[in-house]
């Protein structure tokens, strides 16, 4: 037996299809037949489309073959997960289940993406094994980020940067806080996709890296609601504060 992943009932593994690296019933597959549209065809000869949802606008990318739907949005046949439910009490978000996990899966969506952000590049899409229906990665299974280059127009598959200069900055997205490491570049990236900045310090790297890890295990994870204390400069006493080189958009 298998369970669909967004209505939770259990069929005979024939009569499931494989969507978005899950199993869902084919009630369920017809709510999305038609959600996705493909943007970009096999790039640079990739087996993989870039696809975006008609519902809400976010894009995908997706293997050539495999059928996929949207990473943030669910449906009126969805039924919620107690583990994101879990996940929203933590953040306080005040919606319906429906609205909290939605919010929680574009959120993360948004995070990832700014991971591959740098200048003169435009990132499209990424790929989270587990959303929409888990709000958080469950495996590291992906068909990669990808980008376009802004002046060749060329898209292809991003590497993540990985901060060198050391930036401890804590944003806000809609009612949840999110901190985390890495460069100029990365703060302004979290800009771009709607976060405001609260607060962003300077510090050499290896001592950004500590504070980091030292916030991430106090507070479980790198997102908490906005009612929560983050106190940067208790992991990071001696950094200088350049929260007003990152002008709210
Ligand atoms: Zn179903
Ligand atoms: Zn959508």
């Amino acid at each position: 037996m298998k369970q669909c992943i967004n209505c939770m009932t259990r069929l005979p593994r024939k009569e499931v299809t494989e969507v978005a690296w899950c199993s869902l019933c084919a009630p369920c597959l017809q709510v999305v037949s038609d959600q996705m549209k493909v943007l970009h065809d096999r790039p640079g000869g990739a087996p993989v489309q870039i696809q975006q949802c008609g519902w809400c606008g976010v894009a995908r990318s997706c293997g050539v073959g495999w059928r996929t739907r949207c990473l943030v949005c669910l449906d009126d046949r969805s039924v919620p997960d107690p583990a994101v439910q879990k996940i929203a009490h933590r953040l306080e978000l005040d919606g319906t289940w429906r609205e909290n996990s939605e919010f929680i899966a574009a959120t993360t969506v948004k995070v990832r993406l700014a991971k591959y952000f740098r200048p003169g590049l435009t990132v499209l899409a990424t790929d989270v094994h587990g959303l929409p229906w888990t709000g958080y990665r469950w495996l590291t299974k992906s068909h990669g980020t990808w980008g376009r280059d802004d002046e060749t127009g060329e898209v292809r598959q991003l590497k993540r940067v990985r901060g060198e200069e050391g930036l401890l900055y804590l944003v806000r997205y809609g009612t949840v806080l999110k901190f985390g490491r890495g460069t100029a570049d990365r703060v302004s990236a979290h800009v771009a996709q709607g976060a405001v900045p609260v607060i962003v310090l300077s510090a050499p790297s290896q001592q950004v890296v500590v504070a980091r890890d030292r916030l991430k295990r106090l507070h479980r994870g790198e997102m908490v609601s906005q009612r929560t204390p983050v106190d940067l400069f208790a992991v990071l006493p001696d950094g200088l504060d350049v929260t007003d080189r990152f002008p709210r958009s």
